[in-house]
Parts: structure tokens; C-alpha cells; sequence
């Protein structure tokens, strides 16, 4: 049987051949382009490109998903269950007043004990009625709830969309019912904008009947509620409202079981290092926790809640923000807790690997097996 030379070794690897050849001559191999290699030679030289002849030493405890979804799945079963706030996303056309009902929410309904009301821009906040809170997240828009999605982060329990009342369904308030409706998120309609003169709310309710948004008081479903963001007026309804909705679906959690979340948001701060601002979404995640987000790694160094007080844990619908990564994470990628940092970080370096590999070589992943399997 003939073994693979150079080039069959060069085009697997997505290198020229000449390369290959150069490759074995610094390790000591002298070949020519043609000339079959044996079993050892192949292996060196894969080596050398970083593939590993030993099985992946962490298959299947590096498939942070599948932990991840494990872990969500365990959650259902669970008898800890308690009730968790709603994650919400703001949604609606442009200028329909997404950004200035997210800021009058930002400061309303904060106690005055909470750093003096200032809420820091950790990518989403939460906001207190009648001692319950409220998850927003701060991006308003269909691009990152869409982004989210692709990468299968599911974050959002309710979708508000915004519609102004003097302005009318228009094409993306359209697109936001579509994007709510596909992820099978339940909507909330604030008609916005009722203290302007040209303000026709009913217009608004008829026009949205048309895409299955239909009134209870008109026999259908959904919540509509009147508000203006401007002026604050009903806006304590529309939280009411979503409270509402978030008993209706028994939005539960285990605050007893390992921390999973997703981030939100992430950057490198030129002191702190790495920050992810994530969303904890089962469990609760504590200062010191081994973690691995993405193709990161680290511990819970710093936890800053969305007032900018450290805290040293974070339960269930709960943004924090974190430090102690060694690497800046993706939006949407997914936070898993381990039992201690060593596995944490070799989980992390080989995901870093892995994900590096992937990258230069522009591959499906070759293992040294399926190289020998080609032979
Ligand atoms: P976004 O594009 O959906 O984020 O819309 P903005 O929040 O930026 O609002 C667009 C414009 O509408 C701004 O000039 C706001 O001041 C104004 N606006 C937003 N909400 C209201 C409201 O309830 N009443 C009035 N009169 N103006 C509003
Ligand atoms: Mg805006």
C-alpha cells in the first residue's frame, strides 16, 4: 500500500508542498514531494502543525453547549425552581422612541439607595416594581436580538415593541413582529407617543390587527398598553403589564444549580483586562467561580452589578459585569461554571485552540486519525 507523500499531506493540511518538504527537512526528514512517508514521519509533522495524535483529552467537557444546554434542561427538572424576573428586549421601528423609553426606565423606578439611581451601561439593567424586578436589555434593535439568535442565545422572555402613535405600523415594526414571533417570544405593545397632538392609538391597534396583534378588550391576546416615554405617563402600567406576562408563563430558575449565562456584551478595558457583561440566567455565579465563556477562561474576579456595586454573587435574570478572563469573549457566547480552574483552563485553552486552528487553516478540523484513515 502506498503511503501518503508530500503533497497528498500538503493539500490536507491546505499547505504547499514545498512547505511540507521544508517542514521535514527541519525536523530532520529528508523527502522528496512524491517519496511515501511512513506512520512516525506523519505524525511528527502533523505534531508540528498542532494536531494531536491522542484523542481530544477534554471531547466532550469542551463542548460548552452541550454543557450549557444540559444544565438548562437540568433546571426544568429541577425541585429548587423559583421564580426568576423577565429578560425583555425593546423592539420597534426607528425614532418610534426605543432609546428614550429604555433611559426613562433606566431612571425611574431605581431606589435611592442604589448608588444614587445611576445605572451603569453594563449592556442590560434592571429595573424594581412593587419589590420585583425587570430585565432589560440595553440594545434595542433587531440586529442583536437577530445576532443573539444566530448563535443560538435564546436570552429574551418578552419582546416590547414600541410603536409611536402618531406614526403607525411601519416597515420595521413589521420585521420586530417577525423576529418575535419566530423565536416564539411573547409580545407586549406599547403605543407610544399619546401626548402628541397627531397621537391615534386606536389607528395603531387596527393596523397591528392585521399581523394577529389583537387587544383583549377587542377578544384577542396581547397586552397593548398607552404610554408615553417622554412624559413617563403609563409607563408603571407597561411594567405592571410585563410582570403580568412573566407570571402567565411561570418564567422559573435553580439558583442552587451551576451558573450558566450568556454574554452580552464584552470589551478589553485598558486597566481591568478582559470585561464580559453577561446575563446569568441559571444558578448562581459567585466571585471565584472557574469559568469558561466562549473560547475564554478564567475566575470571577471582579462582579459589578448594573448600580456599579461590587456583589459577590449573581442570581438568575441578573446582569453583572466581570473581570478575570483571559481573553475578550463574544456577544452571544455562553458561560459555564467548573469545579476548578485547571479544568477550566485547559477546556479554555484547547476551545482557544481549537477555535485558532479553525481560523488559519481555513479546515474542517483533521484529527491525526482521519489523516491516517485517508492513507
Ligand atoms: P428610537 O429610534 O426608537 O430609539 O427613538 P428615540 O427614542 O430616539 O426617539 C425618537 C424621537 O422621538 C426623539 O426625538 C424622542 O424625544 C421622541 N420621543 C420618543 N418618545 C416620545 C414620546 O413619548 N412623546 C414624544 N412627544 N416624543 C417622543
Ligand atoms: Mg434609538
Amino acid at each position: 500500500e502506498e503511503g501518503m507523500n508530500a503533497q497528498d499531506l500538503g493539500k490536507i493540511l491546505h499547505r504547499e508542498p514545498a512547505e511540507i518538504v521544508k517542514k521535514l527537512f527541519m525536523l530532520g526528514v529528508m523527502t522528496n514531494q512524491n517519496q511515501s512517508l511512513d506512520k512516525d514521519t506523519i505524525e511528527l509533522l502533523a505534531a508540528e502543525y498542532g494536531i494531536e495524535s491522542e484523542e481530544k483529552v477534554h471531547e466532550d467537557i469542551s463542548d460548552i453547549d452541550n454543557l450549557y444546554t444540559k444544565e438548562m434542561e437540568a433546571s426544568k427538572e429541577s425541585k429548587n425552581q423559583v421564580k426568576r424576573p423577565p429578560v425583555v428586549t425593546i423592539m420597534g421601528h426607528v425614532d418610534h422612541g426605543k432609546t428614550t423609553l429604555l433611559d426613562r426606565l433606566r431612571h425611574t423606578n431605581v431606589s435611592e439607595h442604589e448608588a444614587g439611581g445611576i445605572t451603569q451601561s453594563i449592556g442590560a439593567y434592571q429595573v424594581r416594581l412593587d419589590d420585583r424586578l425587570i430585565t432589560f436589555l440595553d440594545t434595542p434593535g433587531h440586529a442583536a436580538f437577530s445576532n443573539m439568535r444566530a448563535r443560538g442565545a435564546e436570552i429574551t422572555d418578552i419582546v416590547v415593541l414600541v410603536v409611536a402613535a402618531d406614526d403607525g405600523v411601519m416597515p420595521q415594526t413589521i420585521e420586530a413582529i417577525d423576529h418575535a414571533k419566530s423565536a416564539q417570544v411573547p409580545i407586549i405593545v406599547a403605543v407610544n407617543k399619546i401626548d402628541k397632538p397627531g397621537a391615534n392609538p386606536d389607528h395603531v391597534m387596527e393596523q397591528l390587527m392585521k399581523y394577529g396583534l389583537v387587544p383583549e378588550d377587542w377578544g384577542g391576546d396581547t397586552i397593548f398598553v398607552k404610554i408615553s416615554a417622554k412624559t413617563g405617563e403609563n409607563v408603571d402600567d407597561l411594567l405592571q403589564m410585563i410582570l403580568l406576562q412573566a407570571d402567565v408563563m411561570e418564567l422559573q430558575a435553580d439558583p442552587q444549580q451551576k451558573a450558566i449565562g450568556t454574554v452580552v456584551e464584552a470589551r478589553l478595558d485598558k486597566g481591568r483586562g478582559p470585561v464580559a457583561d453577561l446575563l446569568v440566567q441559571q444558578g448562581t455565579l459567585k466571585i471565584g467561580d472557574p469559568i469558561v465563556i466562549g473560547d475564554t477562561y478564567g475566575r470571577v474576579r471582579v462582579m459589578t452589578n448594573d448600580k456599579g456595586r461590587r456583589v459577590k454573587k449573581a442570581t438568575p435574570s441578573t446582569p453583572v459585569e466581570i473581570t478575570g478572563l483571559n481573553d475578550v469573549p463574544s456577544s452571544a457566547d455562553k458561560l459555564v461554571v467548573f469545579d476548578d480552574e485547571k479544568t477550566a483552563r485547559s477546556v479554555g485553552e484547547q476551545r482557544a485552540k481549537n477555535a485558532l486552528e479553525k481560523q488559519r487553516e481555513n479546515v474542517q478540523h483533521v484529527t491525526l486519525d482521519n489523516l491516517f484513515d485517508t492513507m
